[in-house]
């Protein structure tokens, strides 16, 4: 219940404006955010590049309905990989292709993550596509599917809490086993859809953790969740691989002591930074994610 009135509050206007017009104290946006600027973020990316923690970029902004919106997003985009090379910092790209227009056109929104990814590969880097919600999956996969080839370093966001996520991961590794970053899943999704209990989600996400050590390529394991890590440690010694032959991922601000921690005993372990002003829907998820980050967002208001 409490995880969807806040996924419900993600969508809904009316709550955008009190809480982006309101009270609500830079704080609490700090924690999730790394600013409002493509150089906060590299520069947050330069701090955990100092601790052996990699980055992954991310410019906030879904669900643009505009081709001018598009355009501008993927111009931003093109600077921060300017950015990336100037500074020299050991990070990917994280991008939402409803923010590079997927909802109204898809060829454009390809020949932007076309774009996006040649000129990564020229400074180094490579991109990630997030996965949204579940109206976006089939056309995110054929986004994916049509330039994995291109870009053998292209990662894609895979949700456990679909149902369908084993089936399109079987597919996908038809052509070639296919480099993946396993998340839990943030949206509200229906039954039909989505699995809803905690149990049957960690149960899926174990499934799938055993899948991509079997089939598929660099598996990316993205959660904070402890348990679901360790069970990816023992599958990477399960198939003979070391500490280094899958990635940790977590997000910008939480469990900072864990990233620590990972990367001290030799894992590799990336962070999720998201940087801009679009930041409403992606702190409605975290705050969604755990009821502690409620009492943390309610203490900022009532301070100010
Ligand atoms: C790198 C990365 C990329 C992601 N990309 C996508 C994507 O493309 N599409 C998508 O749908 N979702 C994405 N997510 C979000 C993901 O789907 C989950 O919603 C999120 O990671 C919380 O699930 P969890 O696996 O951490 O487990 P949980 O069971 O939610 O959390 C486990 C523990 O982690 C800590 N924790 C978790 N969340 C928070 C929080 N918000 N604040 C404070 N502590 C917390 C708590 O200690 C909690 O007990 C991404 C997550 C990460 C880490």
């Amino acid at each position: 219940m409490f995880r969807e009135t806040w996924l419900w509050a993600s969508g809904k206007q009316r709550v955008q404006r009190f809480v982006t017009e309101g009270n609500l104290t830079r704080s609490v946006v700090q924690r999730f955010i790394a600013g409002d600027k493509a150089e906060d973020a590299i520069s947050a990316i330069q701090q955990l590049n100092a601790k052996d923690i990699g980055g992954i970029l991310d410019l906030l902004g879904e669900g643009v309905t505009d081709p001018v919106g598009a355009k501008q997003a993927f111009e931003d985009y093109l600077d921060s990989v300017k950015r990336i090379e100037e500074a020299g910092v050991d990070t990917t790209v994280a991008v939402k292709l409803t923010q590079l227009g997927l909802a109204f056109d898809k060829q454009p929104c390809i020949e932007y993550v076309r774009a996006l990814a040649t000129e990564g590969q020229a400074v180094g880097t490579s991109l990630e596509i997030d996965m949204e919600q579940s109206a976006y999956v089939t056309e995110t996969l054929d986004v994916f599917k049509t330039l994995r080839h291109e870009f053998p370093d292209l990662r894609l966001a895979v949700q456990a809490y679909l149902r369908r996520t084993p089936v399109d991961l079987q597919e996908l590794a038809t052509e070639a086993p296919p480099k993946v970053r396993l998340v839990k899943g943030a949206y509200a999704e229906p039954t039909e859809v989505a699995f809803q209990k905690k149990a049957e989600i960690d149960a899926q996400y174990r499934y799938l953790i055993d899948w991509l050590f079997d089939k598929g390529a660099d598996p990316g394991i993205a959660s904070h969740d402890s348990a679901l890590i360790q069970h990816a440690q023992r599958a990477a010694a399960r198939v003979g691989g070391g500490k280094k032959s899958f990635e940790i991922q977590m997000l910008y601000g939480i469990r900072r002591d864990l990233q620590e921690q990972l990367a001290k005993e030799g894992y590799r372990v990336s962070v999720y930074v998201p940087f801009g002003c679009a930041w409403y829907p992606y702190l409605m998820r975290r705050i969604a994610e755990r009821p502690a980050n409620l009492r943390f967002f309610l203490r900022a208001v009532v301070r100010d």
